[in-house]
């Protein structure tokens, strides 16, 4: 499958029926394996045999998606989460403990800002927000001997600032430090962190890959490319005790990253998604391709009109000329920005909240990324929590509105009345 190209990856990846087998992935609903010998199921708890134990650490329709998207990725493995949150948690804490910090870009993700901010502080870890405005000199003051890696969004939600992967992949590497990429609402189709020296690519699944808003999940993936014998990460290096001694690095080579996730965190968080899940996820991501090109195409659309109109105040979206982030987009997004542009109505928030109580074929939800065109007002909603400054630094002002144009007809988008 490796050589096939990422549409092919979409459609036939992973799963591979063997002769009489069911065409279609199945659904393993069930939370137990059977073997033939007390011997083997002990060499599964040491790490020592391959093969499912208990579905909360892992399953076999799980591992079909899994490898999927890791394909998709270009990665050594994957991690099908609950949540993108889950995501985001298992990541950082897989590397990161009490007493060290992490630094991130700050402009990300509500939910995973009070992540970081607030249940992480409580945990002892530290996260020090950079701005893309900060020279490297100036962002490098904030790593020091106990920072373990730097985080930033693809496309940042909702600020939809475009990352400048390979400048931060370069800066953390100079630390020895890994980078770590949420790439929800790119996907792999619009851009591949880890040709750009991510090492480690989170999603939210809930996003572009399920796409139809019917699935909560995440997914950690690991590109197999960070050295973690730097003398930094003795958890990856040293005997894990709570399985006999295992050296994820040694017993797992390049996926020592993601082995690891699996067989500690999730085994101790729990934080498993329903074979059920992984099926829908799965379906979705057959038209992932096209999905995406049309979301960035109509987007596209719906953005040069907005433009264009009086009532709207500002449009932002990576790929409009206007974009401060345009030369970004072009290197990092060449082949669309997806679907979600934001922009500010005219009359601040009221009219902004006017606007939206006014759409016929938008719908107001608490998401993005859906197949239908929807609308969200995020600074009385998703980031109602953050303080003026926190809101600000996440690139929201009171009359933006976010839009998630979806894949219907462009015109029936733009046309419809307010
Ligand atoms: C939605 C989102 C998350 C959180 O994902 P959930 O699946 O809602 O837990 C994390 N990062 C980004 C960029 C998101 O858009």
């Amino acid at each position: 499958m490796s050589d096939y190209k990422i549409e092919t990856k979409c459609v036939q990846g992973a799963y591979k029926p063997a002769n009489g087998e069911p065409r279609v992935m199945p659904i393993y609903q069930s939370t137990t394996y059977k073997y033939e010998s007390a011997d083997h199921l002990g060499q599964l708890f040491d790490l020592k045999a391959e093969g499912h134990m208990y579905s909360r650490i892992s399953n076999p329709s799980l591992a079909y998606l899994e490898d999927k998207i890791a394909m998709l990725e270009g990665g050594v493995g994957a991690m099908f989460t609950s949540s993108g949150q889950a995501a985001n948690m298992m990541a950082v804490l897989n590397i990161t403990s009490s007493g060290q910090n992490i630094v991130s870009l700050s402009s990300i993700y509500g939910g995973t800002i009070n992540l970081f901010a607030v249940t992480m502080k409580r945990m002892g870890v530290e996260v020090r927000f950079i701005t893309p405005d900060m020279s490297d000199e100036e962002a490098e003051k904030y790593i020091d001997e106990n920072t373990r890696l730097i985080f930033g969004e693809t496309i940042a939600n909702p600020a939809l600032t475009v990352l400048d992967i390979k400048r931060y992949a370069d800066l953390a590497h100079r630390h020895g430090l890994p980078m770590v990429v949420d790439n929800t609402f790119a996907t792999p189709i619009l851009c591949k962190p880890f040709e750009y020296g991510a090492d480690i690519v989170v999603h939210s699944t809930t996003k572009y890959m399920d796409g139809h808003a019917q699935v909560v999940g995440g997914v950690v993936v690991d590109s197999g490319n960070f050295n973690w014998e730097n003398g930094k990460f003795p958890e990856l290096c040293e005997p894990d005790e709570s399985y006999h001694g295992v050296v994820y690095t040694k017993d797992f080579g390049k996926a020592a990253f993601i082995a690891k996730a699996r067989v500690q965190l999730m085994r101790d968080f729990g934080s498993i998604p329903t074979a059920i899940s992984a099926f829908m996820v799965n379906t979705s991501l057959e038209t992932l391709h096209l999905r995406m090109e049309r979301h960035s195409e109509n987007a596209l659309k719906v953005a040069r009109f907005l433009e264009s109109n009086e009532k709207i105040g500002w449009v932002n979206y990576p790929l409009l000329e206007s974009s401060p982030d345009y030369a970004l987009a072009k290197k990092y997004l060449p082949k669309g920005a997806s679907g979600v542009i934001s922009f500010g109505v005219k009359g601040g928030r009221q009219a902004a909240v006017k606007f939206m109580d006014s759409l016929k074929l938008a719908a107001i939800v608490v998401h993005v990324a859906d197949a239908r065109t929807s609308v969200l007002h995020p600074a009385s909603t998703t980031h109602r929590q953050l303080t003026d400054e926190q809101l600000i630094n996440a690139g929201i002002t009171p009359d933006l509105v976010r839009m998630s144009v979806g894949i219907e007809n462009a015109d029936d988008i733009i046309e419809n009345p307010y």
